[in-house]
């Protein structure tokens, strides 16, 4: 029998729902059950692929391809289990595909409308692909009191009910603010919130209280009688030191007991979480510290690189160490001989992007990592651009460039129409559509014998996940390899080049997929960990 858990937010924004979420999966299979997360999106965009990072952070990918919300990250990151095209749905997707219904005649003259239309198609988003799971976990993106989430709530009120709470559970999120003026923590805020969930006629089984020191007994009591909760399934959450720490925290509240609980399963046997608890301490008593410097162009906004982010602290862990991240944007180095800032640092990360602005400051961050000898990892943009460096200054192709920048002489970098997936070719037109025209998803790699990257992986055949319009010119191997560079990787057919390294350089590669996306903490990607090793090493020499 699958059992549904409904997450949603109260009160603002930015709480950790997604964190929250990931947490309560990951403590449920740690109790042996199968779980599968998904997130519902208010908005209108079709999926967050078109959107800005600065507004919405990282697009997380999947396996198959779909351009989706970062929570989804945060879902694989703590359960293990790979996302896929079904476990993301935004307010636009499910409207396309209403609308493109009606327009085929399929409502049969009906008057199509929000209930039951677009909430029946909701619903049908929620139930799909669950068969054999034990839970589904199902968060809804935004604030309740958000005009945009109501057919959301009602879709899931409509769960409910006829799922009946044997099937069904209610978990919402909210923020017990502590008024220093008043020397206290506020419950009102939870109290209006739950009201307003009340008003969409859903009746939240547990509250999950977000709170920056710990909730007094009597206060958790107020809580429950007011919200009509009882007052074990009112769940503080207080803010921790590492996102790491949140299973067991949210464990020793009791989040994973009345869960089971109300679903009337047995909870007295206590889970093992020694495998979060190992990671924890590393993370709280390191052995050392290693400076990355990642240079690239959202650096104002981490949340663009979220995964990124998480990849090198794994990185980190695998090594014992912790990875103090300079962020830093690659414009400043335009100026005469700024890139000298990097000295000292023990690697040079140079992420993915898109657009010319900032790249020649990329461009030289990448001259100064191979001329120094210090680790450099490119990632996708930055495999790219290591590529360009090369070009222009050692195979002596100054007119080298992507022609994502407009045309150029030599298009080291260029769009590639068509490419195979299996046994099918999949095509893009040069001037399409913006969303959802990148080869995108995983891809399969074959590394050379003998290479650095055959040494990391330990495996003659890689999977990675792409995103990107733009590929290595397999054209200008030769010229490229002459110089020294090697092009370790290719698609199996060996017309696209997935990865370049350095043979003479301490540990320098570029990929053109993001490795970032499939790194776990409790599997740290071999890659992140191979570089974060280099680092300590070089850590070791300045
Ligand atoms: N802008 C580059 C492309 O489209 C790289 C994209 C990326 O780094 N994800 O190919």
């Amino acid at each position: 029998m699958t059992r549904f858990v409904f997450i949603t937010g109260g009160v603002v924004s930015s709480l950790g729902k997604g964190i929250a979420s990931a947490a309560l999966g990951t403590l449920l299979q740690a109790r042996g059950y199968s779980v599968r997360l998904r997130k519902l999106d208010p908005y209108l965009n079709v999926d967050p692929g078109t959107m800005s990072p600065y507004q919405h952070g990282e697009v997380y990918v999947t396996d198959d391809g779909a351009e989706t919300d970062l929570d989804l990250g945060h879902y694989e990151r703590f359960t293990g289990v790979a996302a896929n095209k079904a476990d993301n749905a935004t307010t636009g997707k499910i409207y396309s595909e209403v609308i493109a219904k009606e327009r085929r005649g399929d409502y049969l003259g009906a008057t199509v409308q929000v209930i039951p239309h677009i909430t029946d198609a909701i619903k049908e988003v929620v139930l799909r692909q669950t068969e054999g799971l034990d839970f589904v976990l199902v968060e809804i993106g935004g604030t309740v009191g958000d005009i945009e989430s109501l057919p959301f709530l009602e879709a899931i009120r409509q769960l409910g009910n006829e799922l009946t709470p044997a099937r069904a559970m209610f978990l919402h999120l909210t923020l017990v603010p502590y008024i220093s003026s008043a020397g206290e923590l506020k419950t009102k805020p939870t109290q209006h919130s739950v009201k307003e969930l009340q008003n969409v006629g859903i009746q939240p089984n547990m509250l999950i209280c977000r709170c920056d020191r710990p909730i007094p007994e009597n206060e958790r009591r107020k809580i429950a009688s007011f919200c009509n909760v009882r007052t074990e399934a009112v769940i503080p959450a207080l803010d921790i030191d590492t996102i790491y720490a949140v299973p067991i925290s949210y464990h020793e509240a009791g989040m994973d007991r009345e869960v089971l609980r109300h679903f009337q399963l047995p909870f007295e046997d206590e889970p093992d979480l020694s495998h979060w608890q190992r990671i924890v301490d590393i993370a709280r008593q390191p052995e050392g510290t290693v400076r990355i410097a990642v240079v690239g162009k959202y650096t104002n906004l981490l949340d663009s690189y979220k995964s990124l982010a998480e990849a090198l602290t794994h990185g980190g862990i695998a090594n014992r160490v912790r990875v103090q991240l300079d962020w830093v944007d690659s414009e400043i180095f335009e100026q005469p001989n700024a890139v000298e800032q990097l000295d000292g640092v023990h690697g040079i990360l140079v992420p993915g992007g898109f657009g010319e602005r900032g790249t020649i400051g990329k461009i030289e961050a990448v001259r100064f990592a191979r001329e120094r000898k210090v680790p450099f990892f490119g990632i996708c943009f930055g495999m790219q651009m290591a590529v360009i460096e090369c070009a222009r200054n050692l195979a002596n192709l100054p007119g080298a460039s992507s022609t994502e920048f407009g045309p150029c002489d030599i298009p080291i970098v260029g769009l590639l129409t068509e490419w195979a997936r299996g046994n099918e070719i999949e095509r893009r037109a040069a001037g399409g559509n913006l969303g959802g025209t990148m080869r995108l998803g995983a891809f399969p790699a074959a590394l050379t014998e003998g290479s650095l990257v055959r040494e990391v992986y330990g495996a003659p055949q890689i999977q990675e996940r792409h995103r990107h319009r733009y590929e290595v010119n397999i054209h200008y191997r030769d010229q490229l390899e002459a110089t020294g560079l090697r092009f370790s990787g290719l698609s199996p057919d060996g017309v696209l080049p997935e990865i370049i390294e350095y043979p003479d350089h301490p540990w320098f590669i570029g990929v053109q997929y993001h490795p970032e996306l499939k790194s776990k903490p409790l599997a740290p990607h071999p890659l992140f960990e191979g570089f974060i090793a280099a680092a300590v090493k070089q850590s070791r020499l300045v």
